[in-house]
């Protein structure tokens, strides 16, 4: 079977985003994948995170997953910061990757905002520790949102640096003429970019200040209700037919969230909206958000309120995991050159 590996930052609560352009797709993929699901709290650091809500937020994650459908049996549930081999392949990969691809990568430019001197160099270092949570494992498939994909073609051009870096060494080390796989991105299913509630040219984030920006897991019935309530839009009715949603972000957003949480088309949608003003279709929406989300809600607080269990699920899975990562290390550290006992 193909290996899938992907992960989720615990800086902040899960929300619809996450959820359609990556949760839903890894759960499907279950059935046909060997999974690897990674909850990478050493990525979360690369902004601050208090670390009391950093340790509640690691395990909010883990329960997300499971209340969303992870099988902790099926897949390897685990957190990055358990298994050292992440850390020591990143170094690694930081030496191969070159300075100039880190320019170019939009997501430090995002986050990173004004002041980039200020920054975190483990921030501008992100992409090159991706791509060693995929490739200590060797996995083949990541699937991912939208944002992702330039990333990932990254974590592409590292392993090919790597295998013709090394390429003599890992020909006599016996491992033909490819050490690392060239990982596809597997960016499908229901929503691959949910925006933003609040501004429709930015994609729902955690850690966007504004709550109203997103829909958590967490969040209650008033509280979903009350946040599609609010969010922007624009004053037109909405349209008939798909096209009527072209240079409308916000309506689009909402109209993709609704097919996405039932399954329907867009076009289906608006057969079913069209002509009519917001509010109606908004406390639709939010009807069906609380109908599809308040199972993994409920799920999800039962898990948490036995955090030792979350704790000995991770550690199960850690170990599980360096069982892979640790002899994929050793052979790097052969390739490279290290001397190891
Ligand atoms: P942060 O703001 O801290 O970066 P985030 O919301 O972007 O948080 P990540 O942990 O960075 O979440 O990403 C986890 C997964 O969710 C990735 O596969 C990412 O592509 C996907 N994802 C994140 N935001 C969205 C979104 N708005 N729509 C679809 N997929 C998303
Ligand atoms: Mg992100």
């Amino acid at each position: 079977k193909p290996l899938v590996f992907s992960g989720m930052q615990p800086s902040g609560d899960l929300h619809l985003g996450n959820y359609l352009g990556a949760l839903v797709n890894w759960v499907r993929m279950q059935e046909t994948h060997d999974t690897i699901f990674c909850v990478v709290d050493m990525h979360a650091i690369t902004v601050w995170q208090d670390p009391a809500a950093l340790q509640k937020a690691i395990r909010e994650v883990t329960a997300a997953y499971i209340a969303s459908g992870i099988d902790p049996e099926r897949s390897i549930l685990f957190n990055q910061s358990q298994v050292h081999e992440h850390a020591e392949l990143a170094w690694v990969f930081n030496c191969v990757a070159r300075i100039g691809w880190m320019n170019r990568m939009t997501q430090f430019k995002d986050k990173a905002g004004k002041d980039k001197e200020n920054a975190s160099l483990g921030l501008f270092a992100y992409p090159s520790l991706m791509a060693a949570d995929i490739l200590a494992y060797r996995a083949t498939h990541v699937p991912v949102g939208e944002d992702q994909k330039q990333h990932l073609e990254l974590t592409r051009d590292i392993a090919i640096k790597f295998n013709n870096d090394y390429a003599e060494r890992i020909a006599a080390l016996g491992h033909g003429d490819a050490f690392f796989p060239v990982t596809e991105p597997v960016i499908s299913g229901p929503a691959t970019r949910v925006m933003s509630l609040r501004d429709g040219t930015k994609k729902m984030s955690k850690s966007d200040p504004s709550d109203y920006s997103r829909i958590n897991l967490v969040d209650d019935a008033d509280t979903i209700a009350q946040k599609v309530r609010k969010a922007r839009t624009d004053p037109e009715a909405l349209p008939s037919e798909e096209a009527g949603l072209k240079g409308r972000a916000e309506a689009d957003n909402l109209v993709g969230i609704f097919a996405a949480l039932s399954g329907r088309t867009k076009a289906d949608i608006l057969a079913e909206f069209g002509g009519g003003q917001f509010s109606g279709f908004k406390s639709a929406l939010a009807d069906l958000a609380v109908a599809k989300l308040s199972p993994i809600t409920m799920e999800m607080k039962r898990l948490v309120s036995d955090p030792a269990e979350i704790d000995r699920i991770l550690a199960r899975g850690s170990e599980r995991a360096r069982a892979i990562a640790r002899p994929v290390m050793d052979q790097v550290k052969d390739i490279v050159g290290f001397i190891r006992s």
